[in-house]
């Protein structure tokens, strides 16, 4: 079978022109991201490149051979430039203006001053092999878990079309004199018929691209509307609505094994006392540096959350009341000997704290809320600054903790 290579390039003008207008579409109808356009001019390079490319010996050689062969390292060095932006790499505006420069002097050199078809082909194969073989190295090194597969795959089709263009060259360099650029031969059919599935295969790569950066970034909004969904706008502990939705699945696992599941929950002493003599502000950064304190003194398993104003909760999973009461204190007197620095003036603050757990049969925290605010009542109408424990009516069925006390390791900030 004899291929006609004129056709072949004209197969490579349709093939551009039709993904072009594919990714116009896409650019036109969809969020695209960085590095899009610049396809979309490799795009528009690739036509035009391989359409005066077509009409060789119709119109001029400036034309067919020197703009043609710039506008074709233009395709190549475009998807490139592409791919760097579309993953934040730095261009190398040098290198790029080099490599054209190089090009143009060979185009002027193998067509007007010495002309010899053999030595142009070798050596705009090599210039060509240059971004080709760097847009490979490119996705091979981008090794970020999520496009793995696509940038593995994508580096395998750039070498692959790198190591054909760099063997068209010694090919080329190794045949007798061309005469005609035209000629039936495999070596030209092999570069022209590769050059468009490269770029069938890269138009398409280019859209999982973009739909997986679509799809990560909507996994990554949902959790992050999830995030501010639970959490606490000033302290950045988890709030009121996050309490209750996971001590709700905390009571229902205590029950599930028999675990004791504790709740503290604390409020700061006169804090109205603190925005009127220190301000508003001042009172929200008492917050914020309270918030800080309990993360240093619980565990990573314990669920602080801030409740509302300057009352927090805590849910103390695995946890007695021995060992709920051990952390409770541990949390008031850090509480008590910090410096709530009230800018260059020592402040200094207590909480009051009320102490329960789940009782056996308790499906929710809720009960045990009651009784840890009942606590807190108490310890409100009495001198402050005290943790007060109120237990279930049925005391003796309260699962035993097996680790009592042990399960209290200061300095461990909580994960929020
Ligand atoms: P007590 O010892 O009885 O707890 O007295 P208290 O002054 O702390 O009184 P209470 O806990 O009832 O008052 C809480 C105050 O916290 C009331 C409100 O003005 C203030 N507050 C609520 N939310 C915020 C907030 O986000 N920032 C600041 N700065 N203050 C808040
Ligand atoms: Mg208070």
């Amino acid at each position: 079978m004899i291929l006609d290579i004129r056709t072949l390039s004209f197969v490579n003008v349709i093939v551009a022109m039709v993904l072009g207008i594919a990714m116009i579409f896409i650019y036109t109808t969809r969020r695209t991201y960085s590095g899009f356009r610049l396809w979309l001019a490799a795009s528009a390079c690739h036509v035009l490149g391989f359409l005066l490319l077509s009409a060789r010996d119709f119109i001029s050689d400036f034309l067919t051979i020197i703009v043609a062969n710039l506008l074709i390292y233009a395709y190549f060095q475009l998807l490139l430039v592409g791919i760097r932006r579309f993953w934040d790499v730095p261009p190398r505006k040098g290198e790029v203006l080099a490599e054209f420069l190089a090009m143009l002097v060979v185009l002027v050199y193998a067509t007007y001053l010495a002309p010899n078809a053999n030595l142009r082909i070798v050596l705009v194969s090599i210039l060509l092999t240059l971004p080709i073989a760097r847009t490979a190295f490119l996705l091979f090194t981008r090794i970020q878990p999520d496009y793995r597969a696509i940038n593995t795959a994508l580096g395998i089709l750039f070498s692959s079309f790198a190591l054909m263009m760099a063997g068209r060259a010694v090919i080329t360099f190794f045949t007798p004199s061309i005469t005609n650029f035209f000629d039936p031969s495999p070596m030209q059919a092999v570069t022209f018929i590769s050059t468009f599935a490269v770029t069938i295969l890269w138009t398409i790569s280019l859209f999982s691209l973009h739909t997986k950066r679509l799809e990560l970034e909507g996994i990554n909004t949902q959790k992050e509307l999830r995030r501010m969904v639970v959490t606490d706008g000033l302290t950045g502990v988890y709030n009121n609505r996050y309490f209750y939705e996971m001590g709700h699945m905390m009571a229902l696992h205590a029950r599930r094994y028999n675990e004791p599941l504790s709740v503290i929950i604390f409020d700061i002493d006169f804090f109205k006392a603190i925005n009127d003599t220190y301000g508003h502000q001042a009172g929200d950064r008492v917050l914020i540096q309270v918030a800080a304190v309990c993360r240093r003194v619980l565990r990573d398993a314990d669920v602080l959350c801030r409740l509302g104003g300057d009352e927090f909760g805590i849910l103390l999973p695995q946890t007695s009341l021995e060992g709920s009461q051990a952390v409770a204190e541990r949390l008031r007197s850090a509480i008590a000997m910090e410096d709530f620095l009230e800018p260059q003036i020592p402040l200094y603050i207590t909480i009051s704290m009320g102490v329960s757990i789940t009782a056996p049969g308790e499906e929710d925290v809720e009960a045990a809320m009651k009784r840890a605010d009942t606590a807190l009542y108490e310890v409100k109408h009495g001198p402050r600054n005290q943790v007060k424990i109120l237990p279930p009516q049925d005391m003796k069925a309260l699962p035993v903790d097996q680790s009592a006390g042990a399960e209290i390791k200061p300095e461990t900030p909580v994960q929020q």
